[in-house]
């Protein structure tokens, strides 16, 4: 006796709505993309409750004729492919058909419709799979479909829906990404597009606007920081165009949320984008975090193919290798090419006066603020100061000298050379002579506190410098630059150093013969189990020659990642930076300072140790005076 029977079509609709009705956000995304498929210039999303009451979205697109929007919940069927051969090359949002039916499976939905050429309207109701024959209804022209109770009769379906808050805030998502997508430019027209929830407008986007107030809009400044730390680059080559506005370090996040790649107008998820994005930002930012990411890309429809997952969110390139190479090398070479400096984050005083208080005191505050603005004002305080100005190179002055330290002169022959040593080079006599005529000590204006942090007055505020964090750039970059161009200088050890290798730590280090001749690093075996160094780098001589090769055998027997030649050089280096650079903690002397901050002018990179962390905050005065109410 035959077991297995034909699903009618209604149950058909309703597994395939599982994959891609997912839940009220997914409405909203097939809904609206098929407004920006019927050529929308107007887009309306009103939601009620979340979704779970109403989903509504009305177009001003090309509309459709009675016959044609009976048709349309049909499942499998579109206007927007014919042949297989259409396939190749899609350039609509949709193509598979399947998602009015889908939803009309699963809720109760209306659609009206009217093209430009018809008199008046039409509209349909379907209710969970049953059809109602097509009435007349009076409307504008284009389309607008209303969803109502979703998964009403799928209790289990309804059960997993979230909060309010929840499906809202993945309906505002969905709605976002619409909107970044279609954001006008010098070259398209932009959508108009509105997001109402419960009768509250949350969204008004007009169509004048241009990519970057979008974004200020879809991201209010205070909570996001993210539209006014933007750098926006552009490349045009080998068939990919690439627009990019890609968030500075400082406003980076902890996961890849706010990494918004779109494909000719589609919304994006994957792994090589991902992955060259992360590469880009490699050095600038700590491995745990993930840059803020605007990515429009253009390409020929014909050069991926968008039919590999339901939502269409994923896509295979058939040349992922160039499109890695191409956004890697647009995104990197911005990025090494701006100055990166972390801006101070000054806190917004709370119950402030002139600050937002609570309703009840505001006016007050108000009163308050007021008055004291207009007696600084009148009173602005005598500036009975010396003037200073950081004059960087020739004018360092001392603020005051660090605690129970006198300042010595720099030229102090003992201090240059211990200093030249802690600093792990000793500056070429070009190098030297570049910084002549002598300081002054009277000229100098820095300072160090806490014996880890070097403050430092500027010409229109002050810097922080992290001594450690800022030496181990400096050192990185001199580690690079040498052993790029050739090996490190090393020096025998008086006393070799002994110490003992597992099996495994001994294969790691024959097979990475080549990088430690590199290094500079000679090791000979010294019994058994046992090997000595004989030689150490000389830039390293700060670091303790044991606990380096220890950590450097880790590194290269580590089993869980597999590094190439350049990479693992580069942890390397990293690793040596740190280890031979000044520690937070270590008191220092004028010149050693001095020194350190002429060394940063040199620097390539000096706002970011090589780990990603910032050397230096700046801040300004206007904001300080701004704190102060000065202003
Ligand atoms: P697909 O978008 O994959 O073609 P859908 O089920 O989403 O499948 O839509 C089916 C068809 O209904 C579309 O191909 C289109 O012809 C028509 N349609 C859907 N929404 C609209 C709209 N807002 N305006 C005009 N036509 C629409
Ligand atoms: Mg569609």
């Amino acid at each position: 006796m035959g077991q297995i029977i034909v699903l009618d079509q209604n149950m058909v609709n309703m597994i395939a709505a599982g994959e891609v009705i997912e839940r009220p956000a997914s409405v909203v995304k097939e809904l609206t993309e098929n407004s920006i498929d019927a050529g929308a210039t107007k887009i309306t999303v009103s939601i009620e409750d979340g979704g779970r009451k109403l989903m509504s979205v009305a177009d001003n697109g090309c509309g459709m004729d009675g016959e044609d929007l009976a048709r349309a919940f049909e499942p499998h069927t579109t206007s927007k492919i014919k042949t297989s051969k259409d396939l190749q090359g899609i350039s609509t949002l949709g193509f598979r058909g399947e998602a009015l039916a889908s939803i009309a499976s699963v809720a109760q939905v209306k659609g009206t419709s009217r093209t430009r050429e018809q008199d008046g309207a039409n509209c349909i109701e379907i209710d969970c799979g049953n059809k109602n024959s097509i009435s007349p209804a009076s409307t504008d022209y284009g389309t607008t479909i209303q969803v109502r109770d979703i998964f009403y009769k799928l209790p289990a379906r309804r059960k997993f829906l979230r909060t309010t808050n929840t499906e809202m805030g993945h309906i505002a998502e969905q709605f976002t990404r619409i909107a970044l997508a279609n954001a006008p430019s010098s070259n398209k027209q932009g959508l108009d597009l509105t997001l109402i929830h419960n009768g509250r407008e949350l969204y008004r986007l007009s169509d004048k606007d241009n990519l970057h107030s979008r974004i200020a809009e879809l991201f209010p400044i205070p909570s996001s920081g993210i539209s006014e730390n933007l750098i926006e680059t552009e490349s045009n080559e080998k068939g990919l165009h690439i627009l990019a506005l890609m968030g500075k370090p400082s406003i980076s996040r902890t996961s890849r949320k706010f990494q918004y790649i779109f494909l000719n107008g589609r919304f994006i998820r994957d792994k090589f984008i991902s992955h060259a994005i992360k590469e880009a930002y490699r050095g600038l930012l700590e491995p745990n975090r993930f840059p803020v990411v605007f990515l429009f890309i253009r390409m020929p429809y014909e050069d991926y193919d968008v039919n590999v997952h339901p939502t269409k969110s994923e896509v295979r390139f058939y040349n992922a290798n160039l499109v890695h190479s191409q956004i890697l090398g647009c995104l990197r070479e911005k990025l090494l090419g701006t100055d990166l400096q972390t801006q101070a984050q000054l806190p917004r005083p709370a119950n402030f006066p002139g600050s937002q208080g609570s309703p009840a005191t505001g006016h007050r505050s108000q009163a308050i603020a007021d008055a004291m603005a207009e007696f600084f004002k009148k009173h602005r305080p005598v500036q009975t100061q010396e003037q200073f100005s950081y004059k960087s190179k020739q004018h360092l002055v001392v603020l005051r000298p660090p605690t129970g330290q006198i300042p010595e002169s720099h030229t102090d022959p003992a201090t240059v050379s211990a200093f030249q040593a802690m600093a792990g080079s000793a500056p070429t006599s070009a190098e030297t002579s570049q910084y002549e005529p002598e300081i002054r000590p009277e000229q100098r204006k820095f300072l160090q506190i806490h014996d880890s942090f070097i403050v430092v007055q500027t010409d229109d505020g002050f810097d922080i410098i992290d001594q450690h964090a800022l030496h181990e750039r400096i050192i990185y970059e001199r580690l690079s630059k040498r052993i790029q161009k050739s090996k490190l200088e090393s020096q025998k050890l008086l006393i070799p150093e002994s110490f003992e290798v597992t099996p495994s730590g001994s294969d790691a280090l024959k097979t990475n013969a080549e990088l430690l001749e590199k290094l500079g690093i000679e090791l000979v075996p010294f019994g058994p189990k046992t090997m000595a160094i004989q030689a150490f780098p000389t830039l390293l001589v700060k670091a303790d020659p044991l606990d380096f090769v220890q950590d450097l055998i880790d590194l290269l027997d580590r089993k869980d990642v597999n590094l190439d030649g350049e990479r693992l050089l580069d942890e390397v280096l990293n690793m040596a930076a740190c280890k031979a650079a000044i520690k937070a903690g270590q008191r220092l002397t004028m010149s050693e300072i001095e020194q350190l901050l002429l060394d940063k002018e040199n620097a390539e990179s000096a706002s970011r140790c090589p780990h990603g962390r910032p050397t230096t905050i700046k801040f300004s005065i206007t904001d300080l005076e701004k704190q102060f109410k000065r202003t």
